[in-house]
């Protein structure tokens, strides 16, 4: 079947099928936006692309005519005969009906040059997903995702803006982020109550660090209470040490966290 999304409402009626919140389900409806991921995706025949979350295929359709495999994630099982029918003839997709959060994804993504993260995330857990792809150190060279407004611009965040926190730091440590498009919630079904952005997160070069966890634990440590400064976030801290690398760097221990970038950070837990 020739596949657009403007049939989609069409194939959920003809299955009985309800577009349920608590897994958030926002579809998208229109072939322009998806047609824009896809190119600023800027995907080849070298690339695999993981999906998190097909919906009824809309993305996944496209990203197959492009990639040289598409494997998808998909907690909801009664999309299984729509996705049937959208991805029929489509031998590079595999679309896996399981959790994402709780799959082990690792062993499924061998044997591939290029791998992307490609998706329409379901948005109650954008985080999760993220953290997931770290944690499991999934070798994603890019990931391109849409996301809630606001998590997007917390997650692509510079230090001295409002958006800047514990989370905007920690992600530039694997990551550029950029936002590549704008996305109106008129291009959903059902129409979501928040804005969205489709966003870049190219991985970065590993940076030579002696401890990550202790470079992560003082990240955290640091912004613990937004409106205070370091002194009183890193009491536990040895301050004495803190304090010339600040300096070095126009800063001092009356400084926020949110007016320091990643690097800074790097700086004092290499010298703790
Ligand atoms: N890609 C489709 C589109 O753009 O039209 C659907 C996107 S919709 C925002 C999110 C999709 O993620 C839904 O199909 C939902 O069932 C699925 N989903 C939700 N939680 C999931 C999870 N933990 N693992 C895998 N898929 C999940």
């Amino acid at each position: 079947m020739e596949y657009s999304p403007n049939k989609m409402k069409t194939l959920l009626e003809k299955n009985g099928f309800n577009l349920k919140k608590n897994f958030g389900q926002n579809f998208i409806i229109d072939e322009n936006i998806i047609d824009g991921i896809i190119k600023k995706a800027e995907i080849d025949q070298d690339t695999l692309v993981l999906e998190i979350g097909p919906g009824a295929g809309s993305l996944t359709y496209k990203l197959s005519e492009k990639a040289n495999k598409v494997i998808a994630y998909e907690i909801d099982k009664q999309l299984k005969p729509i996705l049937d029918t959208t991805l029929q003839n489509k031998t590079n997709v595999e679309i896996i009906y399981q959790d994402f959060l709780t799959s082990d994804v690792k062993t499924k993504i061998k044997d591939h040059k290029k791998l992307y993260v490609v998706a329409n995330l379901p948005y109650y857990i954008t985080t999760p997903i993220i953290m997931k792809i770290i944690e499991d150190r999934l070798p994603v060279q890019k990931i391109a995702i849409m996301v809630q407004k606001e998590v997007g611009n917390r997650f692509k965040a510079k230090p001295g803006t409002k958006d800047y926190n514990s989370l905007s730091v920690f992600l530039d440590y694997y990551f550029d982020i950029k936002k590549i498009m704008d996305i109106s919630k008129n291009v959903f079904l059902p129409k979501p109550n928040v804005d969205s952005i489709v966003i870049e997160m190219k991985k970065k070069p590993q940076k030579q660090v002696k401890n990550e966890q202790l470079l992560f634990k003082l990240i955290k440590d640091s912004f613990k209470q937004k409106r205070k400064t370091i002194k009183n976030n890193l009491k536990a801290y040895p301050l004495d040490q803190i304090e010339p690398i600040l300096k070095k760097h126009n800063f001092d221990l009356t400084t926020r966290a949110e007016q320091i970038p990643l690097e800074i950070f790097i700086e004092i837990a290499n010298n703790l």
